[in-house]
């Protein structure tokens, strides 16, 4: 049994709890919505919650892949609820949130994936909060025709994020199902369809990846046009996961970030607490404002 390094001192989380959390929590089972947040074990959800920002997972809690380093279950997923977009937007209206993330399972078991039904989302999202901008973090839709991205694109998020989540050399063991080019030429056509959407990736680090592999991940994003980009720290949600193979340091991050923004990303985020929706309304709304 390998053993795994021990979690050093700059992965501090603030223990879930208060008020604000309390509330959104409240608002979460009463609609009845599945957040990724609780789903993924993230770290951040005491800090998050405390302020009313939770990312919604859609099309149910049970996904028909099985990355290695994903807490969610795999396995026959459930029927897709017609009622859930109208409940996401009840809670994102409750939570008078400015900035919604809504990410989803994966469904290869749908011929379009899901995509109606992110489709739906947005624009029950749209009807009840104008003002909301609305991010998504979408699956590959691998399966797919290339049809059922034009569907998502055409229902006009503000930010269409897709994770690479890690190097390609390591998509085997760490994204069985997935493939990196796929989902390299997904965020390229994004762009293409809809120049004027922003587009965003994310990549974690600490699964045995070089940091030139990272920066090659890096440049690959850049000539697909994606604007933005996360990196953070993997962490093991259970010991049946992928190990953590290196904890990466706060300086190293600090010089992802660099060679980042030096590539030529608008807005990167690159902390060992990281997740691809973590700030991700407050980072939004200073590139809005500058
Ligand atoms: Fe939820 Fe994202 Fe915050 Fe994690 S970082 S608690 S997934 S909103
Ligand atoms: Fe988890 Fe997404 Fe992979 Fe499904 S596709 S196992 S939800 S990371």
């Amino acid at each position: 049994v390998q053993t795994q390094p021990k979690k050093p001192d700059w992965i501090r989380v603030k223990a879930p709890g208060g008020a604000g959390y309390a509330a959104t929590h409240k608002i979460m089972r009463e609609h009845k919505l599945t957040t990724v947040c609780e789903e993924a074990g993230c770290p951040n959800v005491g800090e998050c919650w405390s302020q009313g920002h939770a990312t919604m997972m859609i099309m149910g809690e049970i996904c028909t892949r099985g990355c290695t380093f994903c807490n969610v279950a795999t396995g026959r997923p459930d029927t897709l609820d017609a009622f859930e977009p109208g409940r996401v937007a009840h809670a994102v209206e409750k939570l008078g949130l400015k900035h919604v993330v809504i990410t989803s399972v994966d469904r290869d078991d749908l011929d379009d994936g899901g995509a109606e039904h992110f489709a739906q989302t947005i624009r029950a999202v749209r009807h009840r909060s104008p003002d909301t901008t609305i991010e998504i973090l979408t699956p590959d839709f691998l399966k797919c025709a290339p049809s059922a991205l034009e569907v998502v694109v055409e229902a006009r998020p503000d930010v269409f994020n897709h994770n690479l989540e890690t190097v390609p050399g390591l998509y085997p063991t760490v994204r069985p199902g997935a493939r990196y080019f796929h989902s390299l030429r997904l965020l390229q056509r994004v762009k293409e369809l809809d120049p004027t959407m922003f587009t965003k990736s994310g990549i974690m680090v600490g699964l045995g990846e070089e940091r030139q592999g990272v920066l090659q991940v890096m440049d690959d994003m850049r000539s697909a046009d994606v604007d933005f980009m996360t990196i953070g720290q993997y962490l093991q949600p259970t010991s049946r996961h992928h190990r953590v193979d290196r904890f990466v340091t706060p300086d190293e991050f600090k010089s992802y970030e660099k060679a980042a923004l030096g590539k030529g990303f608008l807005m990167v985020s690159a902390t060992p607490l990281t997740r691809s929706s973590y700030h991700a309304g407050d980072d939004f709304a200073r590139l809005r404002a500058a």
